[in-house]
């Protein structure tokens, strides 16, 4: 470190896990942070005196770690919550869900819907998100407001959708804002989500493909979450849902799909080949009663997986850290072995492997010089992280998102002690709760 040189944070104290792969923790570790960026990695023993700064995050007795990347939600469904549970996903979906966003969804209660997300996802430790949803101008507003990273995708449907009413414009609404985002700011990347292979047409998918491919931003789907769907589209195309999405070239490294529950070998090995990416959502396939999906295969296959939680009427938390404990254990009891999706895999999942699955592993989801300042810091002194023999492991099995201590993104502090820097969290309470009060659950 040049003696003279300045620093805007530094984060010292604490166990240091850097997400890079073959680094063991770091104890008493040293993060000193330039701007938006990590100048370097060390410890205090090795960095001597503390140099200048302008702020410095205390991480004594705490775990330092790259911030989480929540790799696929609808960040406006917070207003959602415990709406509609315990239900069979078809009528969830069209029963209850589908209905509550005819009625409810406009640009206001999705701008409250997703700054009330992303203050839970900050508080619990996310700094990066992967959103789809219908009126995805409010995400990016309220996203940019909260200071988080994200890629935010318009949502594409073949039947009419709130904000869409005419699904002949499905894909022009996705464009355009595809368009207006593009060059907004470099903690956003707008992109375009695909409901799934039934609820879009094959042209659909192949124009949306298109404009994936022209604008070099990623595509999601949901691809394969239940039995059911599965069935259908081999009734409907003679073809298992990953061989017909191939049969439209829709199947490209840029794409992102989500669940991924019904998978034979041959697909599996077929979204290998495409390097297809894998946003794993344990939580909600399990309430949902969706399934277990086969992460261990896919991961053996060298397929890129990250962890999700999936929108919040599904969940019905954006804890990612409990969904990291969630995907150990279901990866452990559908093999029955205990050995596989071990601690370290599922950490990486939620990190390197969630900045993977976007495109920004240059950027983000390991702690090491010239990466941004994605990080978060996690308190290990209350009774369940004690004692703290492997902080890997304690960070996936016993830690909780109420344990995030402190929070940065982008070199900006945005959680601080437990409290927002910026962030009015009661303001946003109140509008969300004004909005809940129109919303009679059936
Ligand atoms: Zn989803």
């Amino acid at each position: 470190v040049g003696g003279k040189e300045k620093f805007d944070v530094i984060v010292e104290g604490g166990t240091l896990l850097t997400m890079v792969e073959g680094q063991d923790p770091i104890n008493d570790a040293r993060v000193l942070i330039s701007g938006d960026t990590i100048k370097e990695v060390t410890t205090r023993h090795e960095g001597g005196p503390l140099p200048e700064t302008r702020e410095r995050i205390s991480a004594e007795d705490s775990i330092i770690l790259p911030g989480l990347i929540n790799s696929h939600g609808h960040s406006p469904m917070t207003i959602f919550r415990g709406l509609a549970d315990d239900l069979p996903l078809n009528q969830w979906l069209f029963d209850r869900i589908f209905p509550a966003e005819a009625k409810h969804l406009n640009t206001d209660t999705v701008y409250w819907g997703s700054l009330f997300a992303c203050a839970e996802m900050i508080a619990s430790g996310i700094t990066t998100s992967v959103d789809g949803y219908f009126f995805a101008d409010e995400i990016v507003r309220a996203v940019d407001r909260a200071g988080m990273r994200a890629l935010i995708a318009q949502g594409v449907i073949d039947f009419p959708a709130p904000g869409v009413p005419n699904p002949k414009e499905n894909l022009d609404v996705a464009l355009n804002f595809i368009e207006t985002w593009k060059d907004f700011s470099d903690l956003i990347t707008p992109g375009l989500f695909c409901h799934n292979p039934l609820t879009c047409s094959e042209e659909t998918l192949r124009k949306a493909r298109d404009i994936s491919d022209r604008f070099s931003v990623p595509a999601q789907i949901h691809l394969s979450e239940t039995r059911e769907e599965v069935t259908d589209i081999e009734k409907k195309t003679g073809l298992l849902p990953a061989f017909f999405l191939d049969s439209l070239g829709f199947l490209t490294s840029r794409l992102i799909a989500a669940h991924a529950v019904h998978l034979n070998d041959e697909e599996i090995g077929l979204l290998a080949e495409r390097h297809v990416k894998i946003a794993h959502c344990p939580e909600s396939n399990m309430k949902l009663g969706s399934g277990i999906a086969p992460i261990d295969a896919m991961l053996k296959k060298g397929i890129v997986v990250g962890l999700g939680t999936d929108g919040c009427a599904s969940n019905n938390n954006l804890d990612l850290l409990g969904e990291m404990d969630a995907a150990a254990k279901l990866g452990k009891v559908v093999t029955l072995d205990p050995t596989v999706l071990d601690a370290r895999t599922v950490l990486t999942m939620a990190t390197y492997g969630g900045a993977k699955l976007i495109g920004i592993e240059d950027k983000v989801g390991t702690i090491e010089a010239g990466k941004k300042a994605d990080i978060m810091v996690v308190d290990a002194t209350s009774p369940h992280m004690v004692p703290l023999y492997h902080p890997l492991s304690q960070i996936v099995y016993s830690a909780t998102g109420g344990d995030v201590s402190d929070v940065i993104i982008n070199g900006r502090i945005v959680l601080r002690n437990r409290e927002f820097t910026d962030l009015d969290v009661d303001e946003i309470i109140r509008e969300v709760t004004g909005i809940a009060r129109k919303i009679q659950p059936v």
